[in-house]
């Protein structure tokens, strides 16, 4: 049976033995283009290493990361000249690290995704609740606290 690694279809692109537009890359990530768009010219930025959540990466792991998004991003702007270039990163649907930069105008399926998500923010009443100043507070005090263990 494959490893998780072996099976992993972004480790086979990292290792050469899968086929990839690669845009950018150095020692620690690729910029990929993505094979199912959400716009033209959607890239995915991915760690050479399998890692499943963005957050368990090393500190140079990570600032090679988000440099290659911001040089990506840039990239998207002047040869698509979208409005914006959203990013934002999962790693549910395939676990290993990667950031999404789509192309992104107003009116597009991600912008209408985006837009229904920040509506429904501000709609249900569990989540109005941890908008008061007491929630928010319980929060902030549970963030300090976990940065004092580290
Ligand atoms: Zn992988």
């Amino acid at each position: 049976m494959p490893s998780e690694q072996t099976a992993c279809v972004f480790c086979a692109i990292a290792a050469g033995s899968a086929p990839a537009q690669v845009i950018l890359q150095d020692p620690h990530t690729l910029c990929i283009l993505d094979i199912n768009p959400f716009s033209q010219g959607h890239c995915l930025v991915i760690p050479r290493r399998h890692v499943p959540w963005w957050h368990e990466l090393s500190a140079p792991e990570t600032a090679s990361l988000f440099e290659i998004a911001r040089q990506g991003a840039n990239l998207l702007m002047e040869a698509f000249q979208p409005e914006m270039v959203t990013m934002y990163a999962r790693g549910r649907r395939i676990p290993h690290t990667h950031i999404f930069l789509v192309p992104t105008r107003q009116g597009e399926v991600l912008d209408g995704f985006f837009n229904a998500l920040e509506r429904f923010q501000e709609a249900p009443t569990h989540l109005a609740g941890l908008g008061q100043p007491q929630a928010l507070a319980e929060a902030a005090q549970r963030l300090l606290a976990a940065q004092k263990t580290r």
